[in-house]
């Protein structure tokens, strides 16, 4: 009995559920969530699963101390919230006529699938600035070349790095850091129980198993 209890609290503590690895959660009312400090964020609202920003804010201070500023601009968003953008996008008139494959695979260069984005799961963000050139010269690249040295004594790491060594899925971001100590598990689960047919509820979501969703970009990690 006692070894069944451990074995459950073993399983507990790491497995999620299907909704938790696909964002249908509300990280303001979800227990593993913590509301960001204004202090480390350009806005309040915005959720971390706690271990992850506890990682972060001792990784702020270390920042600080060095003399750079981090700041959360993004942090976990919901399958309803990748939703609104992935649909806004797909309206847009530009597309007018584009094979729904085509349209995808353009919207994916900087936009995930909803379901499929790792800022679902509460351990990711995006620091700073939206645009790698912020990140390639003065107090930009300075943060960069820290972030670079020392996000990993915190178990953060940048996922979408150059794609020179054939990495697939996203272009390069040099802002969106993830706190691998969860976030490696929750992508093992995820690739091994999530599938195309969970893929649902937006426009062209039937293009998801034709461009290798799963396999080219959530797989497609550093
Ligand atoms: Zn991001």
């Amino acid at each position: 009995m006692r070894i069944f209890l451990i074995l459950l609290l073993f399983l507990q503590s790491t497995t999620y559920t299907h909704d938790e690895l696909m964002g249908k959660i509300d990280p303001a009312t979800h227990p593993d969530f913590i509301e960001i400090s204004k202090e480390h964020a350009s806005r309040e609202g915005m959720f971390l699963r706690t271990e992850a920003y506890e990682a972060f804010c001792e990784m702020y201070t270390a920042a600080s101390e060095a003399g750079h500023h981090l700041q959360i601009i993004s942090a976990t968003r919901s399958f309803a919230h990748q939703k609104r953008i992935w649909d806004g996008k797909w309206e847009r008139t530009k597309y007018m006529g584009w094979p729904d494959g085509e349209k995808a695979v353009d919207i994916m260069l900087y936009s995930s699938m909803p379901g499929t984005s790792r800022h679902h799961w509460g351990t990711d963000m995006d620091l700073n600035a939206l645009e790698n050139s912020y990140f390639e010269s003065g107090k930009g690249l300075a943060l960069y070349t820290w972030l670079q040295q020392h996000a990993d004594e915190y178990g953060y790491r940048q996922v979408y790095t150059s794609k020179e060594n054939g990495r697939t899925g996203y272009e390069e971001e040099k802002w969106h850091w993830s706190y691998m100590p969860l976030a490696t598990p929750m992508l093992e689960q995820y690739l091994r129980e999530i599938t195309y047919d969970d893929l649902n509820g937006f426009q062209g979501a039937g293009t998801s198993e034709e461009l290798e969703v799963i396999t080219k970009f959530v797989r497609g990690i550093e």
